[in-house]
């Protein structure tokens, strides 16, 4: 593959982990993924808050130990204004300049909804508490998120994100770039004009894929999961059809106009640093 353009920018998210092994491993992964140069590392909000310190604690390693900025996630379930305040405060004096603000999704069995409904009141509370403190990223969804009342409902939340203070968006991990694309459009028809940062979702375990994506609605393409299935048995032809078919989906994104790809690393280099060498970025 050879026609990327240089210019676009990569980053990658991390999940917290609490193990010594989970903490090495995360290191390495972290180390090897400065190689691609990327903008911001983020770290993600266990469902319900779960996660909160060692949300927290990644971030600061990340920012202290390598020297990068870093982004935490932050969910609406289960937090109150108070909550959100005291965390805020607590990023912004390990120097934090950016977040990745969140509804979440609940943990099976909760039901405490906290004091925001929705991504775009968390949004907008931040503002008004921080100014223009943070760079704030949203999420958005180019296959529609799973519990929208209908695709133009959700384009339309995308839209009061933005109006709240979102600078910037990252979507859910997906395999079919006319539906990016579309999105795209329909957001140039809105007058949404933040960047729209593709998701990407590196194939190296077809269970774990299978699980992740009934989850959050993302849709295998029948080809590419009927190829997983053949190869579940052959980790190494699995891995090497996973980098192929998710470099082509990259290059094509670009191409479409993406204005940078965002790695869901699940703690791991090698599937991201293999796609990114694909592309002829490293
Ligand atoms: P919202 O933007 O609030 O939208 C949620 C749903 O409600 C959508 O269907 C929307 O259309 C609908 N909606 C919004 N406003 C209204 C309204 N006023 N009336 C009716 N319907 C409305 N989850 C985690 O728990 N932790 C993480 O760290 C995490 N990181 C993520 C990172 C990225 C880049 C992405 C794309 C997702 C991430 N998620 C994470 C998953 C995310 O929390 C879920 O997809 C969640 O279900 C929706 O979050 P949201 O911020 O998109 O919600």
């Amino acid at each position: 593959m050879s026609t990327t353009p240089q210019n676009i920018e990569l980053s990658c998210e991390y999940f917290p982990t609490k193990s010594e092994d989970g903490w090495e491993k995360l290191r390495i992964a972290r180390d090897e993924l400065k190689r691609i140069n990327p903008v911001f590392y983020s770290c993600t909000y266990g469902a319900g808050g779960s996660t909160r310190g060692g949300t927290f604690e990644t971030v600061r390693d990340i920012i202290e130990a390598d020297k990068l900025p870093a982004a935490p996630h932050i969910s609406c379930i289960g937090s109150s204004k108070e909550g959100i305040r005291e965390l805020l405060d607590a990023y912004n004096q390990i120097g934090v300049k950016r977040l990745v603000v969140l509804r979440g999704d609940y943990p099976s069995g909760m039901v405490e909804r906290g004091q925001f409904n929705f991504a775009n009141e968390l949004v907008a509370f931040i503002r008004k508490e921080t100014g223009d403190q943070f760079f704030i990223e949203v999420a958005a969804y180019p296959e529609f998120h799973p519990q929208a009342t209908s695709c133009e409902q959700d384009l339309e939340n995308l839209k009061r994100k933005v109006e709240a203070g979102a600078n910037s968006a990252i979507t859910q991990y997906f395999y079919n770039s006319d539906a990016y694309a579309h999105f795209l459009q329909n957001c140039e028809r809105l007058n949404i004009e933040i960047p729209v940062v593709a998701g990407v979702m590196p194939i190296t375990n077809y269970t774990q894929l299978m699980r992740f994506s009934n989850q959050c609605g993302a849709e295998i393409p029948r080809w590419i999961r009927l190829r997983l299935e053949d190869y579940q048995d052959d980790l190494a032809s699995l891995r090497e059809f996973g980098v192929e078919v998710v470099a082509q989906h990259c290059e094509r994104l670009l191409r479409i106009g993406a204005p940078g790809l965002h790695f869901y690393t699940l703690n791991r280099s090698r599937p991201t640093l293999a796609i990114v060498d694909a592309l002829g970025l490293l």
